[in-house]
């Protein structure tokens, strides 16, 4: 995207509104202060009103509520100038996906998308594309950002500069692989199921969790006991174990200590990683597994996408199974999940 200093805010909301308008999906634009400046004709008939009796209207009076509850996002939007995810009910029971979005100079503008209109085949279509597209674009800013990076002449200031932009590349990578990730498992294509030796997975993956552990000279246990083979992909059930030890590291902070277990009560495996990390309050332990949940103050603080948890859900819900999580503010959090054993298999 071009960044061009003459355009004024008002001029790319003009913009907007051209381009929101024809779109098909329902998608509606507000100011901080909630005034709708533009919206898609399926935005109107969401709210059941004609697109000329939204525009200039306010959020507050056309869905009460959803302002209230967005102010905490935007507040921190306001605080750090990070783009933010949240889902917001519509009184209608519609989940929106609202995405608060800095506007230097103003308040936070707030894009709303109707995320419930979109069938998993049609959510998998659309991120594949996008994806795709957004992928070749940057790969080459990755690479010739590494090249400026490797350039002798270049001052200390430019070189903070490019590692920020580095950096940001891998986080948008980031994003779109578990975008694509998500939307593969939510239309039913994860991959083949077999039967697979949870603690093998565990242990195919424990060394490069040892070491992200001893970069924050945190103590990491294993305590594997030997569990029946469950019907999943390898390559699935191993992105559930990276997320939920990589988040007990991420989250907990340095010298803290991490224990991963597998445990076979009944015909259940069960995979459990228990930090000594900040907890969670229990107000939002229920959002945790939520696309685009990121939990605000200290956890929020931390890199990711919101969709870790997102992803491990889907996946072990894909094959039978459950997640949950137990925590307390000061206390630690524990994460685990179950999976079923693989049929005929009930033998450790
Ligand atoms: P991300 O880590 O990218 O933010 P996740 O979906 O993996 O996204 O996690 C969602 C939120 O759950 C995190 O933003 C964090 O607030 C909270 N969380 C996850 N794991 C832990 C943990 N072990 N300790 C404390 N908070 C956690």
């Amino acid at each position: 995207m071009s960044n061009n200093p003459g355009l004024t805010l008002k001029d790319a909301l003009q913009l907007l509104d051209a381009v929101v308008g024809d779109a098909q999906d329902a998608i509606i634009i507000a100011d901080a202060e909630g005034f709708v400046h533009s919206l898609s004709a399926a935005g109107a008939l969401s709210l059941g009103l004609a697109r000329s009796a939204v525009v200039g209207k306010n959020l507050a009076d056309l869905a009460p509520g959803v302002l209230d509850g967005l102010q905490g996002t935007m507040a921190l939007v306001r605080l750090d100038g990070m783009t933010r995810h949240a889902q917001v009910e519509w009184p209608d029971g519609n989940t929106f996906q609202a995405t608060v979005v800095p506007a230097p100079g103003h308040g936070p503008l707030m894009v709303f998308h109707n995320a419930s209109e979109l069938k998993p085949r049609d959510w998998m279509d659309l991120v594949t594309v996008v994806s795709h597209d957004l992928k070749a674009p940057l790969s080459v800013l990755y690479g010739y950002a590494h090249m400026l990076n490797d350039a002798p002449e270049l001052s200390p200031r430019s070189q903070a500069l490019v590692r920020a932009i580095i950096e940001n590349v891998n986080r948008m990578h980031d994003l779109i692989q578990s975008l694509l990730d998500l939307a593969q498992i939510e239309a039913g294509m994860g991959g083949e199921a077999e039967p697979c030796d949870l603690v093998k997975l565990v242990n195919n993956a424990r060394e490069m969790l040892e070491r992200q552990a001893q970069d924050k000279r945190q103590t990491l246990v294993f305590e594997l006991a030997p569990v029946s083979p469950v019907m999943a992909n390898p390559v699935r059930l191993t992105q559930v174990i990276y997320n939920l030890v990589g988040n007990a590291i991420k989250y907990t902070p340095s010298g803290g200590c991490i224990e991963v277990t597998t445990e076979q009560p009944a015909d259940q495996v069960r995979l459990v990683v228990k930090d000594n990390g900040p907890g969670i309050p229990l107000s939002v332990q229920p959002r945790l597994f939520e696309k685009f949940y990121r939990g605000e103050g200290g956890a929020g603080n931390a890199d990711g996408t919101g969709l870790g948890l997102a992803i491990v859900k889907s996946i072990v819900e894909s094959y039978g199974g459950s997640v949950w999580v137990e925590s307390q503010p000061g206390q630690g959090s524990t994460f685990g999940c179950a999976l079923p054993v693989s049929p005929g298999d009930s033998v450790r």
